[in-house]
């Protein structure tokens, strides 16, 4: 499968990030997307450089101003006095207030779900070399290629239109989404991250032409907590086109793949002409967070099952961290895709 990746998207290294009030190595990694580089080399898949520069396309899913603050907010922070090496909000707008702050402490409030998301001097150029990757394998999937995978770090689907969370900033599956919505009438993303995927549901809520389905850990009791539930289903025009299949901690290949099923359904159902998979690694056994139990096999059948929609794919790499099996898992799940 024709895959994207820029190594400029190496030097946003996150070092810490908050669990349980404790500051804990971040494990979104750059060696994360080594890893997964690394295994699909071996595996014969060949490694393009995206193109730069599309920001039209970006435009299209984020808010003019929190762009703004993405590129401008570090310089702007080390400017103040005493400031930390990495942004960090120390406040938030809970509800989000009514104003829009000049301080870029404010901003970072405003503009960044939790502390998950640190944003330091080298962050801009990978976050945007990693849409790149999403916005070529979508051109490539527009001009006739039937799927293409894009190795987006960092992730991108807990990202809102304006709002960072969760290690993500630019949501990359619903920027290509959005670019194929130019081309098919209506657009299925299939989240099979271990979280929900907040960010990408809040930005299609009110849109019928983009069916939004995500399979996850139930949020009661794992990130993000507070979006994910079954009972949210879209609004206005969006109704009935978010599908959220939150699954008990735990759970393993079969009833994930039971899930997964329901929400194969649903994208037939709608009658999707084109797909975006939010193709996260995480609800792996072995993966750090512990949340579901996937085998190397769950993730092959997984995507064996998603390609049986025949549809024009782009695979967005989401989730998914450094265990000795992570790039065994993507390379299974590309060969399930292709099988
Ligand atoms: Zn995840």
């Amino acid at each position: 499968m024709q895959v994207f990746f820029s190594d400029i998207q190496l030097h946003h290294a996150p070092r810490e990030f908050l669990v349980r009030g404790q500051w804990k190595p971040c494990p979104e990694q750059p060696g994360r997307a080594t890893a997964l580089k690394l295994a699909l080399a071996e595996a014969g898949h060949g490694i393009s450089l995206p193109p730069a520069g599309d920001r039209a396309a970006i435009a299209a899913v984020h808010d003019a101003r929190y762009l703004s603050f993405l590129k401008t907010a570090y310089q702007r922070w080390r400017a103040l006095p005493a400031a930390s090496e990495s942004i960090v909000p120390n406040i938030h707008p809970n509800g989000r207030g009514l104003g829009y702050p000049q301080s870029v402490v404010g901003q970072a409030g405003f503009h960044m779900a939790d502390t998950a998301c640190p944003i330091d001097g080298d962050s801009w150029p990978s976050i945007l070399a990693s849409a790149d990757c999403a916005i070529a394998a979508t051109k490539a999937v527009l001009g006739g290629m039937g799927s293409a995978y894009a190795l987006c770090r960092p992730p991108g689907h807990h990202a809102f239109s304006d709002m960072a969370g969760g290690f993500c900033f630019l949501n990359n599956s619903a920027i290509a989404a959005e670019m194929l919505r130019g081309a098919y009438g209506k657009v299925a993303i299939v989240d099979v991250d271990l979280h929900h995927g907040n960010g990408t549901q809040g930005i299609f809520y009110e849109r019928g032409d983009v069916l939004t389905v995500s399979v996850h850990a139930d949020p009661s009791n794992f990130y993000p907590f507070f979006w994910g539930y079954a009972d949210e289903v879209g609004a206005g025009a969006g109704k009935g086109a978010n599908l959220n299949l939150p699954l008990p901690l735990g759970s393993g290949d079969d009833v994930f793949l039971a899930a997964l099923d329901t929400g194969l359904a649903k994208v037939r159902g709608f009658g999707a002409e084109a797909l975006v998979v939010a193709l996260g690694l995480d609800a792996f056994a072995g993966d750090p967070f512990a949340g579901l139990a996937v085998t190397e096999d769950g993730f092959r059948r997984i995507a064996a099952r998603l390609a049986t929609l025949r549809l024009p794919s782009v695979l967005v790499q989401e989730g998914g961290y450094l265990c000795p099996e992570l790039g065994r898992n993507l390379v299974a799940f590309l060969d399930g895709f292709a099988a």
